[in-house]
């Protein structure tokens, strides 16, 4: 299975892509929303972990930018943030968002939230 994180940190990124790749999956990092773009097309992944505070994007509106198109929408997001109050998260559901985590976060969580979506189809987005 292929994952794709997007996230700008560079510590945050390479520990959780070393973290799943142990788990055996294909995981590449894009550093921006301009870049995930890209991967999106070449790579295709089967999940996205998703950072909120991107360099060129809110991760919120990429979130929904993914669910509005039909090639992506399938794809679950798994929010990974430093964002932690209710309304925070719940702004992750309502963007179509599959799952939540918060920062710090451990592995072990990680790797199961990660396993429970690619068991699963992603959730339609409902449009507010
Ligand atoms: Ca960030």
């Amino acid at each position: 299975m292929k994952l794709l994180i997007v996230e700008d940190d560079a510590d945050t990124s390479s520990f959780v892509k070393y973290v799943l790749e142990q788990e055996r999956f294909d995981v590449l990092t894009a550093g921006s929303a301009f870049e995930a773009r890209g991967y999106l097309k070449s790579f295709k992944p089967d999940l996205v972990i998703l950072d909120r505070g991107l360099p060129d994007a809110d991760g919120l509106d990429f979130c929904r930018e993914l669910k509005m198109l039909p090639q992506y929408a399938h794809i679950p997001v798994l929010f990974l943030s430093a964002a932690k109050t209710p309304a925070d998260v719940v702004d992750g559901f309502n963007s179509g968002g599959s799952d939540y985590m918060t920062k710090p976060f451990g592995f072990i969580e990680l790797v199961a939230r990660v396993q429970s979506l690619l068991r699963k189809p992603a959730p339609a987005i409902t449009h507010a």
